[in-house]
């Protein structure tokens, strides 16, 4: 009888053949190939949420940034 292996994202055992080792800021942990394909169609997965919505915050905070210093170049041409 061949032994489970815990995977960390649906916190059960699976057959480690149906698994994958994936390296976490925890160290390595074993997940399900099933659970790592569903949260690529399903790119707002709690894994790599936070990090993507801080990333999505610099983004807009440098946008906005670079609209107001448009905005300013256009009303001084305007004048
Ligand atoms: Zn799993």
């Amino acid at each position: 009888m061949k032994s489970k292996v815990y995977c960390y994202h649906c916190m059960t055992y699976h057959h480690p053949e149906t698994m994958r080792q994936m390296q976490t800021p925890r160290g390595k942990r074993w997940r399900c190939i099933r659970s790592i394909e569903a949260a690529q169609n399903h790119p707002d997965e709690r894994d790599a949420f936070g990090e993507r919505q801080s990333e999505l915050n610099r983004a807009m905070a440098r946008s906005s940034q670079e609209q107001r210093i448009f905005e300013r170049r256009l009303q001084t041409l305007s004048c």
